[in-house]
């Protein structure tokens, strides 16, 4: 169980993760979550730094597919907004979330990234699904209120560290 726990990479921020290398070593495919991961806690709006950030991970040559528990529409019209694909199913960690993010890709568990802030949501999906974790510190601390224990729990159960300032991000 503790090893579900582990992310492959642990990362400030999705700006600080190298994508050419990640490509080169023949990641292909980017599961991403998007409350905390890519944007503020309910805060849709999409950043200049985000956008450049997908387009250049688009230029590298991944496809980018969004993995959310929020309002289903919501996430829906985000993509659309970013341009990227969104799994037609939520419900992380559950396995059938992951897999219907995996087909909307065409991915395959051996060539999939998934980046998330949370452990217990994406990198515990993440691992059992087979695929390559990237824990990200969240964006911001505010938070759906059930978000807080788990924050909680992940310090006590999977011994995360408290987040680096440095890593904060602008909203
Ligand atoms: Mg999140």
């Amino acid at each position: 169980m503790h090893n579900m726990l582990k992310p492959n990479l642990t990362v400030g921020s999705i700006f600080d993760i190298d994508l050419q290398s990640l490509m080169e070593k023949g990641y292909k495919y980017i599961i991403i979550d998007v409350d905390n991961t890519i944007t503020a806690w309910n805060h849709y709006k999409i950043s200049q730094r985000l956008r450049n950030w997908v387009f250049k991970a688009k230029e590298t040559g991944f496809s980018i597919c969004l993995l959310s528990n929020n309002n289903q529409a919501k996430v829906q019209k985000f993509a659309s907004e970013l341009s990227v694909m969104a799994a037609p199913v939520g419900g992380k960690p559950r396995l059938r979330s992951f897999k219907s993010a995996l087909t909307a890709l065409r991915g395959g568990t051996h060539n999939t990234l998934v980046i998330g802030d949370q452990i217990f949501t994406d990198i515990l999906g993440g691992n059992r699904a087979g695929l390559f974790t990237i824990l990200v510190d969240p964006i911001d601390n505010k938070e759906f209120i059930g978000t807080k224990f788990t924050r909680l729990m992940e310090r006590i159960v999977a011994g995360r560290r408290p987040i680096c300032k440095s890593h904060r991000q602008p909203r």
